[in-house]
């Protein structure tokens, strides 16, 4: 049955999901309405259960099974595995991979492109950047500093980069790797008292990558190494791209001398994803979907709904377009509103906006024509203690705070205070038209 049901997960998902996360799975037991799988980490248990494991359920269920749950595991004899085991390698395992391979740079992802790379508002200065450096032409500016928060797209950039002069300059050679790998193979080299090779080698590259620099932070001589790998490389007029989660300057432990180095060519950021750019990778994730599933039926507003309700990161987004597609394809219906926040609900409810207090203050003080210290301050005079409570009120509903940090957060109330304030507000609500009109009106203003 688990043969059959692997059958339809690799047309589902494709070779290469299929590859990389059904095939190392075995199927156990199961009982008492519990199927149970072996998997060979937790990483692998915890990656399919989130992204398969409804689809695995749905099968299972439709194939006949009377099962309500699954559950990854990874079974004794692996997660303890002793240590006099032949198959366990010493610490630092990857001393031997490596060795004999030194330039080879980490793998550059196929789809990281920039054909595939959709460009906005708040991206169109990195894409720039990073298209004039695949240029591969005089080099500009040096380094290219790209940063910005998870998953919007810095490392996609640098493997385009990457692809892009691989084509264009075939003779040069280029160097991806992450500031992690770097710090590994320096301390590689340190202890196999190989330093000339490891400098002989990182001088001999035309362009560097550098993904994630801020991992060296307050990696003393990891940093030491990489300033002088830097300069040698500036000097003779090497193209350096550089990424971090945040600007030079503000990356906590790295040395000055550092910091101004990078700063020195051109910094550029990306910024938190728009709405329109989200619909827009939908969009393009959609048309290459479709080649995947030709007979699945999108319904109208869907990938609004999606971009206007998953703002996180990119990276959260495709994996939960991507899960709608297998599992619609896998039920065989329509892409509908509702499959979408059944299959859904759980990133749904993780990337629900998170509204603050202050926020919530600032816009019940505007409302009712308050000022803000009023509203936080001691006076309990009608005009300022109604907003007030109101505020509290929408506190406890649209935030997680419990009644004693609400009331810290003006001007340091007590609980019952809070609570107080809350039920005045319920009761109001329920008698009068106003009040229940002037709430609703806050929470779609906050929740837009
Ligand atoms: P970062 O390195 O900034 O954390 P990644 O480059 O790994 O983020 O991007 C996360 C995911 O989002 C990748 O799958 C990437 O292809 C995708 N992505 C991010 N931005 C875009 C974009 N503008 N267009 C298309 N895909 C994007
Ligand atoms: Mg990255």
């Amino acid at each position: 049955q688990w043969g059959v049901l692997r059958q339809d997960l690799l047309k589902t998902i494709g070779q290469n999901n299929y590859k990389t996360w059904i095939e190392p799975i075995e199927f156990s037991e199961v009982s008492e309405g519990v199927a149970t799988f072996h998997v060979p980490t937790n990483f692998i248990g915890n990656y399919v259960s989130q992204n398969y494991g409804d689809l695995i359920l749905h099968q299972l269920t439709k194939s006949g099974a009377s099962v309500q749950r699954i559950n990854f595991k990874v079974p004794a004899n692996l997660s303890t595995r002793p240590a006099a085991s032949p198959a366990a390698k010493p610490a630092a395992p990857k001393a031997e991979d490596t060795r004999d391979n030194d330039i080879a740079g980490a793998p550059l992802d196929p789809r990281f492109t920039f054909d595939s790379f959709v460009v906005g508002k708040p991206n169109e200065l990195a894409n720039a950047a990073a298209r004039r450096v695949a240029e591969g032409g005089p080099v500009t500016f040096n380094p290219l500093f790209l940063y910005g928060g998870v998953g919007l797209g810095k490392t996609h950039l640098m493997h385009a980069i990457a692809w892009e002069l691989q084509a264009r300059r075939p003779e040069l050679n280029v160097l991806y790797l992450s500031a992690e790998q770097f710090m590994y193979r320096f301390v590689q080299a340190l202890r196999d008292r190989k330093m000339m090779d490891f400098k002989e080698m990182f001088r001999s590259v035309d362009v560097l990558m550098v993904d994630d620099v801020q991992f060296i932070a307050g990696k003393d001589s990891t940093q030491e190494e990489f300033f002088h790998t830097f300069n040698a490389l500036v000097d003779q007029n090497k193209q350096i791209i550089i990424s971090a989660d945040r600007a030079p300057g503000e990356i906590k432990d790295l040395e000055d001398r550092i910091k101004s180095r990078l700063q020195c060519g051109l910094v550029v950021d990306l910024h938190p994803t728009d709405y329109e750019l989200r619909l827009g990778i939908l969009q393009s994730k959609v048309d290459s979907y479709r080649a995947q599933y030709p007979e699945l039926q999108l319904a109208d507003g869907v990938l609004e709904f999606l971009a206007h309700r998953i703002s996180t990161n990119v990276r959260v987004l495709e994996g939960a377009l991507t899960r709608l597609f297998a599992f619609a394809s896998l039920v065989g219906r329509e892409i509908t509103m509702e499959l979408t926040q059944d299959c859904l609900s759980d990133v749904l409810r993780a990337s629900e906006r998170k509204i603050s207090v202050e926020e919530i203050q600032r816009k019940v003080a505007e409302h009712y024509n308050i000022r803000l210290s009023d509203m936080i301050g001691p006076k309990r005079v009608r005009t300022f203690a109604r907003p007030r409570q109101v505020a509290m009120y929408l506190c406890k509903q649209l935030t997680s705070r419990s009644l004693p940090e609400i009331g810290r957060r003006f001007g340091g109330r007590d609980h019952t205070t809070v609570m107080h304030g809350v039920k005045r507000i319920e009761e109001l609500r329920a008698q009068d038209g106003q009040m229940a009109e002037d709430l609703e009106l806050l929470r779609r203003a906050l929740e837009a």
